[in-house]
């Protein structure tokens, strides 16, 4: 102690939340953001404590699907007081910092670690069971920031959102086993265990369409079984599967993912399945 003050004032704001899950993915409008608010928000109906922390500084979606855009952060003499949702989650995101929906951040590698920092550290989170941090896509600054930050306090890990597009493309042959080195998913891995970030498991979102007149499932983006060929071959586990189903989307629209149930209760089984959602 007293090596880093600033890390040593993160470390006892992170230690007081019990589970620390990061949702990440390789390229952007794959469901990532939508699968950390419908977790953060199950979690929370299940009656655990919640908070949502958006670190995708220059495309914050958070407030918006958890609805707390019309919130603002409120400053106390112990931290910054997140915006609460509708269904009890607290929710930090730069969304919250801008003074309209058009505002654009631009900002450097350092100033982003900078403010992940400040987020993680000058926010009075409290005790928490669940601290659901969403990311921008890829693997960048904020990712590596993350990492660095969070290795005192050991985060549970790393729950990676893919489609069947991205899994296809980490597949040698549709039929076969994997043996490609290239690949959206492989490339997360990879980075995770350079890191040293556990990786909790793969949602595989949008991957099939319900047609709601007869009931038929198309698997729309291709690749059926895919995933749960490339979890295995890459040792890590496929927590579950969400339909495409535009129900959701609009829901996320309107901040309210979190009543949202799949057909057959895919989603249920998707989120709840993560070995840390007990
Ligand atoms: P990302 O965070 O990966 O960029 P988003 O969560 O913002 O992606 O989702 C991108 C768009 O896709 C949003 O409009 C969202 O409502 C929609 N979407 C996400 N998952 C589904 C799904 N399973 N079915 C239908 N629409 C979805």
């Amino acid at each position: 102690a007293g090596r880093d003050p600033a890390q040593d004032a993160l470390n006892i704001r992170m230690r007081a939340i019990k589970h620390k899950v990061i949702v990440m993915s390789g390229k952007g409008g794959v469901g990532k953001s939508t699968v950390a608010a419908c977790l953060a928000a199950r979690l929370a109906q299940r009656g655990s404590t919640v908070a949502a922390l958006d670190t995708d500084i220059c495309g914050p979606s958070l407030p918006t699907l958890l609805a707390v855009s019309d919130q603002e952060i409120t400053n106390s003499q112990w931290g910054w007081l997140p915006p609460v949702s509708p269904c009890g989650v607290k929710v930090l995101s730069v969304g919250s910092m801008l003074p309209s929906a058009d505002a654009a951040v631009a900002l450097r590698g350092p100033r982003k670690t900078h403010l992940v920092r400040s987020m993680l550290r000058d926010t009075l989170w409290g005790r928490l069971n669940y601290l659901v941090i969403d990311t921008p896509p890829g693997t960048s600054d904020e990712h590596l920031s993350l990492a660095r930050l969070l290795r005192d306090t050991r985060p549970d890990g790393v729950v990676l959102v893919t489609t069947p597009q991205d899994l296809v493309c980490g597949l040698s042959c549709p039929t076969e086993r994997v043996t490609s080195t290239t690949g959206v998913v492989r490339r997360q891995v990879t980075f995770c265990r350079k890191v040293g970030l556990n990786i909790i498991g793969m949602v595989e979102n949008m991957a099939e369409f319900e047609c709601p007149c007869c009931k038929e499932r198309y698997p729309v983006l291709g690749g059926t079984g895919a995933a749960e060929r490339l979890a295995a071959d890459l040792g890590i586990p496929l927590l579950g599967t969400l339909p495409l189903d535009p129900a959701l989307a609009t829901r996320c629209e309107s901040g309210s993912a979190h009543n949202y149930l799949g057909p057959e209760s895919n989603t249920e089984r998707a989120l709840g399945s993560s070995h840390c959602l007990v």
